[in-house]
């Protein structure tokens, strides 16, 4: 298959054809130049890196009523939010069966790999990984221990399962609490990550140190705040429709205009369908709606080529002959890849799955 039209990848925008045969890319060019003398089926289309998800809170897609109203503390925060009686009250198959369903999803959406928050310690983590056996989409998985204080065996346990730690926040862990996982992670070579000023500022001097490997949310960071981010090299996971639920929107003028790493997540299940797409053209309609507009290109970098940095594969980010994650084609107008790809992506445009090539879930 010829698909003629649009790059738009780590390297940015530029007019192309890719050939692909039997879902790898075989030759890539600039339009015309194919050595396929028109034999094969031709589409005009976009070639994309495929999405990574950089943000999910999947274990809580097993609620499916609207979630009461409330501030999102009352919701989230651990241990007796909302979020933490349902998951209680759940059993592990329901779980199983709700994450399950909303990774599939992803799958559909052309989604190659999820950065997830899970909670309920090791139990909660091998359940996430029970829940993506055989599903082809990379799992990357910020486990949480339960014990406060931290228990060294229950923080070595959590490790050995999963990529690293992902905690509530500075204001819900304590400083030693924050230190002890932060040093344990790197003892490990794994990642330590946290949500910050969400629904309230706080002092960056609190939540980068120690410092993470990324911070969830920063809807409520000033732009000096967003500065010293920047200078700490800390990349940034938003959840604008997350946010907005409870009023609030990130900066990403702000962040564009800073340089900040910035990558895009769907937050809790419980809150909204995991579709980064979705999450994308509200990110762009919200930023206008809120009269500080960001840039197509940026939202669709923080989608498409971030995370593939931040999870240390870069070449995933580049659609060349090669590439360790076969891209995604989306039959748009070939004209603004970043302006199509951000408002006008849905699931029947994206052509492909092709055999996903790679890895399945697991590590
Ligand atoms: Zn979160």
């Amino acid at each position: 298959m010829l698909v003629e039209g649009a790059i738009l990848d780590s390297d940015g925008v530029r007019r192309a054809y890719v050939r692909f045969r039997r879902g790898r890319i075989v030759e890539t060019g600039r339009p015309g130049t194919d050595s396929g003398r028109g034999r094969e089926r031709k589409v005009r289309g976009i070639v994309v890196p495929s999405p990574v998800n950089a943000h999910t809170h999947l274990g809580d897609a097993v609620s499916t009523r609207e979630p009461p109203r409330g501030p999102v503390s009352k919701l989230v925060q651990p241990p007796h939010g909302f979020k933490f009686r349902i998951l209680a009250e759940s059993t592990r198959a329901a779980k199983v069966a709700a994450i399950r369903g909303s990774l599939g999803r992803m799958v559909r959406d052309g989604v190659a790999a999820v950065v997830d928050f899970r909670e309920e310690g090791a139990a909660g983590v091998a359940l996430l990984r029970a829940a993506a056996a055989r599903l082809p989409i990379r799992l990357y998985v910020l486990g949480r221990p339960v014990a406060r204080p931290i228990e060294p065996e229950e923080l070595a346990e959590v490790l050995t399962l999963a990529d690293g730690i992902g905690l509530s926040s500075a204001r819900d862990e304590s400083d030693m609490t924050r230190r002890t996982v932060a040093r344990a992670c790197r003892a490990r070579g794994k990642r330590f990550a946290l949500h910050a000023s969400e629904a309230v500022r706080e002092d960056p001097d609190d939540y980068l140190d120690p410092c993470p490997d990324l911070l969830v949310h920063l809807a409520k960071a000033r732009e000096d705040d967003l500065e010293q981010v920047r200078e700490a090299g800390v990349t940034v996971a938003v959840c604008p429709r997350s946010n907005a639920l409870f009023g609030r929107q990130p900066d990403l003028a702000a962040m564009e205009r800073l340089g900040l790493a910035v990558m895009l997540g769907t937050d809790n299940a419980m809150f909204h369908a995991p579709s980064i797409w979705r999450e994308l053209e509200f990110a762009y309609v919200g930023s206008r709606l809120r009269r500080r507009p960001v840039s197509a290109a940026f939202l669709a970098r923080a989608a498409l080529v971030e995370p593939w940095r931040w999870l240390g594969l870069p070449d995933a980010a580049r659609v060349d002959v090669g590439t360790p994650v076969q891209p995604l084609v989306v039959r748009l107008p070939p004209e603004d890849p970043p302006y199509q790809l951000v408002t006008r992506t849905t699931q029947p445009l994206i052509l492909r799955r092709f055999p996903p090539g790679g890895r399945s879930a697991g590590r």
